[in-house]
């Protein structure tokens, strides 16, 4: 079994690398976040937007090479890939072996930072279970938890010095990919794959009827979400606002970070990469 978030206690003491979900946008303001992270004694702060960035390449190569007839689902969501191996096995060949951006991410951390414990933050609720399964990950907290931490105010001494900026790994256009389709439309599946070869859905319902009919055709990409509007809708969302504000904060983020002046060496480079495989 992991360790679990309970068994950190706050401020934490040591080194610790906390990857952050992009979606906190919807929950908590940016870039305070990053500030009151690191007063909570975590000394690295990253997001997650690199590791899409990584898992990304990875499924254009995949789907570049795929013949007709042969369909890809897309492995990124735990909740999906646990419906798919609990009620539709015979589809279990079609996920894609590729890690999810969680554990690509963590993979890169490791590498960087192999004195940290690595901690990530989202807002799902199968990630504890899908890190389980990974050895570079060593703790997760929900954005439920996060908000009750920060309640407590267990921070260490303020410091005006701490940074309010992430320290590395800056990836701008994956910061959609917690929207519903988020990963065909930062994947550059376009140039690959026509319309009636890829498909987006999202929700546990609708993706279950998909699936049931069986029927598809010429389909070559399947790239399905668990939660309706992709992890914006994660069960640990806080933010009762509707959807399309959720979205619209996701895409102001995406807008603000496009415009921030980031040095060259905190740009999420692939070749920082080099020599990780993300083959499951
Ligand atoms: S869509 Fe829902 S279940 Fe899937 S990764 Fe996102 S939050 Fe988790």
């Amino acid at each position: 079994m992991k360790k679990s978030v309970k068994t950190l206690s706050f401020p934490v003491r040591g080194k610790y690398v906390v990857m952050l979900a992009p979606s906190f946008v919807v929950d908590f303001s940016y870039p305070e976040i990053i500030l009151k992270l690191r007063r909570l004694g975590f000394d690295k702060v990253v997001e997650l937007t690199f590791g899409a960035k990584l898992v990304n390449r990875e499924y254009h190569k995949l789907l570049k090479k795929c013949p007709s007839g042969c369909l890809m689902i897309s492995s990124v969501c735990p909740g999906v890939v646990s419906l798919i191996n609990n009620k539709f096995s015979k589809l279990k060949k079609n996920l894609i072996l590729i890690d999810s951006p969680m554990v690509a991410m963590a993979k890169v951390c490791k590498k960087i930072y192999p004195k940290h414990n690595v901690v990530f933050i989202s807002p799902c609720e199968f990630k504890k279970q899908e890190a389980e399964g990974c050895k570079e990950i060593d703790f997760v907290i929900n954005f439920n938890e996060l908000k009750e931490i920060f309640a407590k105010k267990l921070f260490k001494r303020e410091d005006k010095n701490l940074s309010t900026s992430f320290d590395r790994f800056y990836n701008d256009y994956t910061k959609i990919y917690p929207l519903a389709g988020g990963l065909s439309k930062t994947a550059h599946l376009k140039n690959i794959l026509t319309n009636k070869e890829s498909i987006s859905i999202d929700g546990i319902k609708r993706v279950e009827t998909f699936l049931k009919k069986g029927n598809f055709g010429k389909l070559k990409f399947l790239d399905v979400n668990f939660c309706v509007g992709g992890c914006v809708g994660g069960p640990y969302i806080n933010s009762s606002v509707p959807l399309v504000v959720k979205k619209l904060k996701v895409r102001g983020y995406l807008r603000k970070s496009k415009q921030e002046d980031i040095p060259e060496i905190k740009k999420g480079l692939v070749k920082k990469a080099k020599g990780i495989s993300l083959k499951k």
